[in-house]
């Protein structure tokens, strides 16, 4: 006999607890299924314990850098099992907090252990049979790792592995150049490692503008992180207790020899290949994210799919913004939608990138009439003064409606100043509301009007200087 509730919600990531809570607060009775840790990728194994290690290796970094600022600070060590202790305790708070809070929630019941679809309305989880007119799906995504020559020859680490290193590795090696892969590689070149970081393209983090990529080459290049590019064909061999990487770039040596630890970071692929999708009728795209709607319906009626196993987004403020989705069009009659959304993130490299709407080639690409500013961050008296000069900001708008279509602020702070420019777009206000706006000094958003002042005709779109 299964046991019958409103929902049924599977994982505990970033919309599972949220939407969860919406729904027992409207009266519904719930069930929450959690296989592994509360609170999934984000609290465990991502953004979390990883920008807690970003902190300590920024800690280290400005304690070598501290006689700039008139500061002896000696000798530079770092104690890696301090560092783990520090992450492990930030990210239990969270989890354990999570927890709690879903296990004493009242009309929930939580269920640990591995969920399937045994039909459209009825899940398992180990012998229990649980079932339910609404079914939500949360759950995320775990690090892919391709075929690679020689890869059956070493222990490679992946972002979860990463979360039990305690020690220092003499010589990591990443794979792939993008986000995951660059905030480790700086975060262990800063507590002491050598890393060199390999990437298939031929720019790092390949969806960004190319000034932009280019400047975060330079700012990991200054602190003496090797990146390959071009590294058509990856693979391993092991020459006695060393790690040699196979690489076939345009430039450089064909291989990386000395290499202590491998971590991959080249992707993550959706946990939707164990849950019985095909019982239900969810369908799933080619690569294994759930197909769902502009309001994260399923192909099956009654199923919902949330965070990153839809393949809408791949952060935590995306999977966050669908459980918002999901409750207002269920709970509240107002039709949110995923396209309403703009996209965000950012990359927390040091200096940060800051990133919102579209970048500057994509703009290129509609041909459309646009303008630019750009200022480098030497002139930002803030990071000045900080003595974090590196960097830049930019930002494109709409030569027409005047609105702001896009804007990159790589440097100090850029993760948060980004969002005065993201609530001045989700407000489709003109640029002039911001340019107009009274910022306070010193900061490094009182240069975004000084920027907005400057606007130039984005080359190689229609001419935008009639309506500027
Ligand atoms: C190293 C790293 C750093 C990151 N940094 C950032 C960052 O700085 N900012 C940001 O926005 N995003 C970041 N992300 C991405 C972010 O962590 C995810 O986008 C976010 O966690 C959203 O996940 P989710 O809600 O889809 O599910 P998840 O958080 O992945 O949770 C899914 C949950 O479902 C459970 N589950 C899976 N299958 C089943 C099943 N069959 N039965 C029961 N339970 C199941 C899992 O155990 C898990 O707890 C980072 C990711 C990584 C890997």
């Amino acid at each position: 006999m299964a046991t019958t509730y409103d929902a049924i919600v599977i994982g505990t990531g970033q919309a599972g607890p949220f939407l969860t809570h919406r729904l027992v607060s409207a009266g519904m009775k719930v069930a929450v299924i959690e296989r592994k840790l509360f609170g999934g990728t984000c609290v465990n194994t991502g953004c979390i314990p990883t920008k807690t290690m970003v902190a300590s290796a920024y800690a280290a970094h400005m304690a070598r850098r501290a006689a700039d600022f008139g500061v002896d600070a000696g000798v530079v060590s770092v104690d890696m099992k301090r560092v783990k202790a520090r992450k492990d305790e930030v990210s239990a708070q969270s989890r354990t907090g999570l927890e709690a809070w879903l296990k004493k929630m009242e009309n929930c019941t939580v269920y640990e252990g591995h969920a399937r679809f045994e039909s459209p309305r009825e899940v398992s989880v180990g012998s229990e049979r649980l079932t339910a007119e609404r079914i939500f799906i949360n759950v995320g995504g775990r690090a892919a790792t391709p075929q690679m020559p020689g890869l059956e020859q070493v222990e490679y680490l992946t972002n979860s592995s990463m979360m039990s290193v305690d020690f220092l590795p003499k010589h990591l090696i990443i794979v792939g150049g993008s986000y995951i892969g660059l905030e480790f590689g700086q975060m262990f070149r800063r507590f002491g490692s050598e890393v060199t970081i390999i990437e298939m393209a031929g720019s790092l983090i390949q969806h960004e503008d190319e000034d932009v990529s280019l400047a975060i080459k330079e700012i990991l290049e200054r602190e003496n992180i090797h990146i390959r590019l071009n590294a058509k064909c990856i693979g391993f061999s092991k020459r006695g207790a060393d790690i040699i990487t196979h690489v076939e770039c345009t430039t450089g040596a064909p291989e990386v020899s000395d290499g202590t630890h491998v971590l991959l970071a080249v992707g993550r692929r959706p946990n939707t290949d164990d849950l019985g999708l095909e019982k239900a009728g969810v369908s799933v795209d080619t690569r294994g994210y759930i197909v769902v709607d502009d309001q994260l319906r399923a192909s099956a009626p009654g199923i919902w799919a949330l965070g990153d196993c839809n393949g809408k987004g791949a952060f935590t403020h995306t999977s966050f913004n669908d459980a918002e989705i999901v409750a207002a069009n269920l709970l509240d009659n107002d039709p949110r939608r995923v396209s309403d959304r703009i996209s965000a993130y950012a990359l927390y490299i040091d200096p940060p990138l800051g990133r919102a709407g579209m970048t500057e080639a994509e703009v290129r690409k509609t041909g459309r009439s646009a303008l630019i500013g750009k200022r480098p961050m030497t002139k930002v008296g803030r990071a000045v003064e900080k003595g974090e000069t590196q960097g830049f900001m930019k930002i494109v708008v709409d030569g027409q409606t005047r609105e702001i279509l896009g804007a990159a602020i790589l440097g100090t702070g850029g993760d948060e100043v980004i969002h005065s420019i993201l609530d001045v777009m989700y407000a489709k206000a003109p640029y002039t509301v911001i340019q107009r706006a009274m910022h306070i000094h010193p900061t490094v958003s009182e240069l975004i009007p000084t920027m907005l002042s400057e606007l130039q005709p984005l080359s190689g779109t229609a001419d935008a200087k009639t309506t500027h």
